[in-house]
């Protein structure tokens, strides 16, 4: 089938066949993402995107998982993702599942009726990257999307009848905003209640605004314990119902899963023997992080 690389999707959707909706991210200002910098944001027509999926009921059998692509799929008009989802259930006989990356001013921007079409044509799963709770960090990174506004496109997702998954970079504040991050972010995500939360931690892109900031001695990553320490600060202050949380991602010092608030106990406890007595627990050694 034809992809326009690169193509990245979440560490879940590594057994899912990627089909573009669009290609780019239309903000692509973050300053820490180099994602699609080299790509031209556009929404593909209704023509290509019948082909791919044609091309993929030929040549891939048996796929389960759909996941639509690329940054901001649901920035596409309801109407193509509902035309496509219908046609890729039509065409792919053992689908279970499409899930997309979803903005949150693509969220907030769709009405909650155009959400529901959605929902109803057989995309399940939505991919929210939150980053950080903090309005400091949000406005620093050029997130383009207040806290305020993270919130009420999580909970526009969930209360459409989408599962929502929800991304956190670990040391996006930073050494000097660590704590804010921590707790700010532990706000948002307990105020938004998603299904699925999952971090990432902070790898610098070069070539990125960040990568120049590191460069010019005005920021700086905190080190694999103070990321510990953010994360365990992070955890102690969540309050969620039935969350699946991860940390999973290559870019991980320790891959922790469990649901919270129910694990939050023994998370933190491994978190802080982690901190207290480092070689008791594996980490990922730094040459085998990757995003
Ligand atoms: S983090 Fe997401 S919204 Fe920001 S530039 Fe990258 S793909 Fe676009």
């Amino acid at each position: 089938m034809h992809l326009e690389p690169p193509v990245f999707r979440p560490p879940s959707e590594a057994y899912s066949l990627i089909l573009q909706l669009t290609i780019g991210c239309r903000h692509n200002a973050c300053t820490f993402c180099g994602m699609y910098r080299g790509k031209k944001f556009r929404i593909k027509s209704w023509a290509e995107v019948q082909k791919d999926i044609d091309l993929c009921a030929l040549q891939m059998v048996g796929m389960h998982r759909v996941f639509l692509a690329d940054g901001d799929a649901l920035s596409a008009p309801a109407p193509l993702i509902t035309q496509t989802a219908q046609y890729l259930y039509s065409k792919l006989p053992g689908l279970e599942r499409i899930s997309m990356y979803a903005g949150p001013l693509d969220i907030l921007a769709k009405t909650t009726t155009e959400l529901q079409d959605i929902r109803k044509s057989g995309v399940s799963l939505l991919y929210m990257g939150l980053e950080s709770g903090s309005e400091r960090i949000l406005k620093t990174v050029s997130k383009g999307v207040t806290a305020a506004q993270m919130v009420e496109a999580g909970k526009k997702a969930i209360q459409a009848g989408f599962e929502l998954s929800v991304t956190i970079i670990n040391g996006l504040g930073g050494y000097e905003l660590w704590r804010e991050h921590a707790t700010d972010t532990a706000r948002v995500l307990s105020n938004i209640d998603p299904t699925y939360a999952g971090t990432l931690t902070l790898m610098v892109v070069p070539d990125t605004p960040l990568y120049r900031k590191i460069q010019q001695g005005e920021f700086k990553i905190p080190g694999t314990i103070d990321i510990l320490k953010e994360l365990k600060c992070l955890l102690e202050n969540v309050n969620l119902t039935n969350c699946v949380f991860r940390s999973n991602h290559a870019s991980n010092y320790l891959p922790l899963r469990g649901v919270l608030n129910r694990d939050r106990d023994k998370l933190v406890a491994l978190l802080e023997q982690a901190v207290s007595e480092p070689d008791a627990v594996p980490l990922r050694p730094e040459s085998s992080r990757g995003l």
